[in-house]
């Protein structure tokens, strides 16, 4: 046969003609206003919709996919890239709701859901399987301390970084550039007298992760950027599969993301990036919040378009946010106006600063203004109670739970992230990738009569084998009082294999692992075999294990805060960490604790560039609400972890506020 193939071209199977139908026309112009529809029909090239909170960006980037697709493209083309996965699935229902369609075909998801996908697919060229694990961060870590221990480097006489610290500077080291010395010499100057063996941990780590197939956050990103850079067949391929790339929230991308769109665009490319700086809350994680502004100078064919008036809030709770950023070190110069009419009765509602005695109390008063709020009708559905970090909820979800009060908690540690659940996990990446050392190591050590150094002992075997199987079966191991375990965990892996489909791989595994699961956390075996259960409800959800671990490892189901309740169970109220809210609005919304060390955070408080992203967090929670907000100050809150006082004293914000644009309530106990 020849090897040489012949073209053969599908006519208007490629492109839309960049006309929309006259009636999907009216709806728009219907649906949105004209600086709006403006940015829906600028159909081709590089654009930026660069606005405020609550103007219309993301439902303007949902009318320009459906708007796309009505004019013919063709909606596998499309790109869609947002921040979770359920927002992304949200917006491509609304695009089917538009075009009154059900499922749509566009692509949509997270840069790391992609770049997963993608490297699956086309990672050989960067020396990637198609099975390879994903490291979560504490996987990652874990990958960092077994190295450090191997290495020698975590005797107890040595002063050596903890793995989280090192796998910090990584993280830092790879998305940046910077070199690891510096890194030493800005963060940890007490460490650089180990450079030298933090550079060799570092040269292991990467090394260690290739060999065993596994991916950390940053390699995907690494990776992915790396296969488009090299492998100039493959670019072909996924410009033509991605031939509209449309990004939602793209002042928290990092570098690497944002050339990830600009190389698969192309220069002539068709990427829209809408974003808002005041709202960048994603430093920490290698994103720079003003990058955003330097767009149109570093991409001169790029069409700006902005958005002016907010369609969310009442001017009275854009206020406290205008006022917030006004303060701002960097002074962005934004002012957000509300499109709300004056007239309206909600208009004249002023926000309220609660003023608390103690956490208790502030707890007391969310819970009994929200059963107040929701005799009056207002649902559950519509009223949030924001908060700096998971841990500040934790006397609120006590009183909802007296009161009867169900709520969905987001952010925080997640239903994936404990132990248990990670175990059974693990025992499922083997399935997938059997040379997966961190999971070996996680389920060894799960074995009853497997303690660390065993583990080791078993990890080298394996090492030293391109089998690792074998080595479980090694004569030196068979007559330990573990041996069965081992030979049980050999035959779990024989008997399954990753066509197989998740759920069943879920309760195979469960079927072996319960009496060593049982006798590990035999406090509490009861409620993790429920876990563990609800895990395996989670799986039937998945066709393929690789899709399933994928998704657990990237994007995984939020923690359900325990529903124990009277009322309807449709409505629940949500409790969500700042950084979970973003992009979601409420039609009354409660801030807890503006506290100093809360909001701002303790750990923002050595730098200033940390403490105005700090402020950004708060803009970002006071733009959430609608028509009711609520600041909640526990003035005599005792903060018994406080690095600077006992007794709280009010976020510096407050001061930005002036006093008057709040309404003042006493809250007696
Ligand atoms: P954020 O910065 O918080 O992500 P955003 O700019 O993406 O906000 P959206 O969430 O798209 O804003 O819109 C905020 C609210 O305003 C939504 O309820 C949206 O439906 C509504 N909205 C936006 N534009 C219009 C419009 N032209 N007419 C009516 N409602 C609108
Ligand atoms: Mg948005």
């Amino acid at each position: 046969m020849s090897s040489e193939r012949k073209k053969f071209s599908l006519r208007n199977a490629d492109a839309g003609n960049g006309k929309l139908p006259p009636q999907m026309e009216a709806q728009l112009r219907q649906a949105l206003n004209p600086e709006q529809v403006e940015a829906v029909l600028d159909f081709s090239g590089l654009q930026l919709i660069l606005a405020g909170a609550g103007t219309g960006k993301t439902r303007t980037l949902v009318w320009r996919v459906a708007a796309l697709v009505a004019s013919g493209i063709p909606a596998d083309q499309i790109l869609l890239l947002t921040f979770t996965r359920k927002a992304a699935q949200e917006m491509l229902h609304r695009v089917g709701t538009i075009l009154g369609q059900g499922k749509i075909q566009v692509q949509g998801g997270t840069f790391h859901s992609w770049a997963a996908m993608t490297l699956r697919r086309h990672g050989r060229s960067v020396g990637l399987g198609p099975s390879f694990t994903i490291a979560d961060s504490s996987d990652t870590e874990d990958i960092v301390g077994m190295l450090r221990t191997r290495m020698g480097f975590g005797g107890k006489e040595r002063r050596f970084l903890q793995k989280s610290s090192l796998a910090r500077i990584f993280s830092r080291h790879a998305n940046h550039g910077t070199p690891i010395e510096d890194i030493l010499a800005e963060e940890y100057p007490r460490s650089l007298e180990e450079f030298a063996d933090i550079q060799a941990l570092y040269a292991a780590f990467t090394e260690w992760k290739h060999t065993h197939q596994i991916v950390d956050y940053d390699d995907l990103m690494l990776q992915s950027f790396a296969l488009l850079k090299q492998d100039t067949a493959t670019l072909d391929i996924l410009r033509k599969v991605h031939r509209y790339i449309l990004v939602d929230e793209f002042q928290d991308t990092n570098t690497i993301q944002a050339q990830i769109v600009k190389i698969l665009a192309g220069d002539m490319g068709n990427l829209t990036v809408v974003g808002d700086e005041c709202q960048g809350i994603y430093s920490f994680r290698g994103a720079d919040p003003k990058s955003i502004l330097r767009f149109p100078t570093e991409n001169p064919l790029c069409k700006v378009h902005s958005l002016t008036r907010n369609y969310r809030s009442t001017q009275n709770i854009l206020d406290t946010a205008n006022a917030l950023m006004g303060a701002s070190a960097e002074s962005f110069g934004k002012t957000l106006t509300s499109n709300i009419s004056p007239t309206d009765s909600t208009s004249a509602t002023q926000p309220v600063l609660a003023h608390c005695s103690t956490f208790e109390d502030q707890a007391r008063f969310v819970a009994e203004r929200i059963r107040q709020l929701h005799e009056e009708g207002i649902s559950l559905n519509q009223m949030a109670v924001l908060f700096r970090s998971a841990s500040h909820s934790a006397e609120l979800e006590i009183t909802l739970q007296r009161k009867g009060i169900p709520f969905r908690k987001f952010g925080g540690i997640r239903f994936v992230e404990a132990a248990h659940i990670k175990d059974l996990v693990a025992m499922l990446r083997l399935v997938g990738n059997s040379r997966d050392g961190i999971s070996w190591q996680r389920v060894l050590l799960l074995l009853p009569g497997v303690g660390t150094s065993t583990a080791e002992s078993i990890l080298l075997a394996m090492d030293a084998t391109e089998r690792p199987l074998e080595a479980l079966r090694e004569p030196k191991f068979s007559a330990r009082k573990f041996a069965a375990n081992l030979r049980a965990l050999a035959d779990f892996l024989e008997s399954t294999s990753p066509d197989q489909s998740p759920a069943i791989l879920m309760e195979k595994a469960l079927g072996v692992a319960k009496p060593w699961i049982e006798d590990h956390y035999h406090d509490d075996a009861h409620k993790r075999m429920s876990d563990l259960n609800t895990l395996i409800e989670i799986s039937k959800g998945y066709g393929e294990l690789d899709s399933f671990l994928s998704e657990l490892s990237l994007d995984p189901p939020e923690r359900t805060g325990t529903i124990d309740s009277s009322l309807d169970q449709d409505e629940n109220l949500t409790l969500s960490t700042i950084h979970s809210a973003k992009g979601l609005e409420w039609r009354v919304v409660f801030i807890l604790s503006l506290l100093e060390g809360h909001l701002p955070s303790y750990y923002s408080l050595r730098k200033q560039e940390q403490v105005e992203e700090e402020r950004r967090l708060f803009y970002v929670a006071l733009t959430r609400a609608e028509r009711e907000l609520y600041c909640c100050l526990p003035e005599n809150a005792f903060l018994t972890s406080s690095k600077i006082q006992e007794i709280g004293i009010p976020s510096r914000f407050l001061d930005d506020i002036p006093t008057t644009i709040f309404d003042h309530w006493d809250i007696e106990g």
